[in-house]
């Protein structure tokens, strides 16, 4: 599995090279700004086509070397990119910080004492602060990706982005299944080998939620350049917030678990398809978004910690019997969040069901994978109890 990360430092250029790296990555801002135009205008997010309409001005009137030229248009192509998935509305982006975005070994290199960088009028070396980086100098592991070089309040920083190719958890040596639903006013629901519940309100997530989104409605109505500028922040305050949550739930599940857990999610292709059913124009993408969020986050963290994530088919998690396995919409009774099989009578509250149903789906991989998971017992085992312990 492979997982992305990124790793900020501080770095340390000399006077003189900090005007250097300064003046490089102004120059490298302005002819961002100079492409977001052409993009603003013309909407056109193709990297061929965006560089043949704008690459010769970026040498010859900003002076920037072929690959800072190519940099310049793919960095600008994914701010316009990240705005659109974020459902942003076609605004501006703009390049006040001065900032600059490197490609690994071209434009940068990085060993555990210096930091290397082609600049306008050549190469700057310098110090950086390699504390909470040592780890990704393991090539066994770790290798580094584009960073980006910013400017802020005269002090510079790299942001470097870190690929790991992680240890994965054999499924022989799996000792704990977890099944986690995610939902729209949940945040997640497990249910463990232990046949233990474990729901992950949502509920203040659902009213900042509204929140927000009663704040965007009241800017949408006004028509003024503030009022987009306003709602832009908002977008990106949103966002960093529920990355925040994002972590702590991850970090939560990762470590309320053992090693050797394997976390089963439903596909993301499934809930998004899921959530536009339930949720239709009203913001699915910004719920598929975070879910695709705290699946990264999970992954990550759980590769780290000795575990891993599986992803299933979601088709029915919420209507299929956790007991017999018989599907029948029917047996699901929403108003009263309760769950009762139309065939063996099996009852339980509803919002655990689907994480009942992942938990199975995990066991039935394993046992597909392996043979027999005598350890953590068949399928059938699962339902302990006909009484709700959800809450
Ligand atoms: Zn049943």
């Amino acid at each position: 599995m492979e997982s992305v990360k990124t790793a900020k430092v501080q770095i340390h250029p000399q006077e003189k090279d900090a005007q250097l790296l300064l003046e490089s990555i102004r120059v490298y801002a302005k002819g961002c700004a100079f492409v977001s135009e052409y993009i603003f205008r013309t909407k056109d997010l193709s990297q061929v086509s965006v560089q043949k309409h704008t690459y010769a001005t970026l040498r010859s009137e900003y002076g920037l070397p072929s690959q800072m030229a190519c940099n310049v248009v793919r960095t600008v192509i994914g701010s316009y990119k990240t705005n659109r998935t974020n459902r942003n509305p076609w605004t501006l982006c703009e390049y006040k910080n001065p900032q600059m975005t490197l490609s690994w070994n071209r434009d940068y290199s990085l060993n555990k004492e210096r930091f290397s960088v082609g600049t306008l009028y050549g190469r700057v070396k310098c110090t950086y602060d390699i504390k909470g980086v040592e780890r990704y100098f393991d090539k066994t592991v770790y290798s580094f990706g584009t960073a980006k070089v910013v400017c802020k309040h005269g002090k510079f920083f790299l942001h470097i982005s870190v690929s790991a190719e992680m240890d994965i958890l054999n499924d022989t040596d799996v000792v704990n299944v977890v099944g986690i639903d995610r939902g729209i006013n949940f945040l997640a629901n497990t249910y463990d080998s232990k046949g233990r519940s474990k729901f992950y309100s949502g509920r203040a997530i659902k009213n900042k939620r509204a929140h927000y989104k009663e704040l965007r409605r009241e800017l949408q109505s006004k028509q003024t350049p503030s009022a987009r500028r306003r709602l832009k922040a908002i977008g990106q305050r949103e966002n960093r917030w529920m990355r925040d949550v994002n972590h702590c739930v991850s970090k939560a599940l990762v470590e309320s678990n053992p090693k050797g857990t394997l976390f089963v999610l439903e596909d993301l292709k499934g809930i998004r398809h899921a959530t536009e059913r339930v949720l239709r124009k009203d913001r699915y993408e910004a719920v598929s978004w975070s879910f695709y969020d705290l699946e990264q986050k999970l992954g990550y963290k759980a590769s780290e910690n000795g575990q891993k994530v599986i992803k299933v088919d979601p088709t029915y998690t919420s209507q299929t019997c956790p007991k017999c396995g018989h599907i029948d919409k029917r047996s699901r009774h929403k108003k009263v969040h309760t769950f009762v099989c139309t065939n063996c009578g099996y009852t339980s509250n509803d919002d655990r069901i689907g994480a009942m149903n992942l938990y199975r789906m995990g066991i039935e991989y394993l046992v597909e994978s392996q043979g027999s998971m005598s350890s953590l017992g068949g399928a059938q085992s699962i339902a302990p109890d006909v009484t709700s312990a959800s809450k």
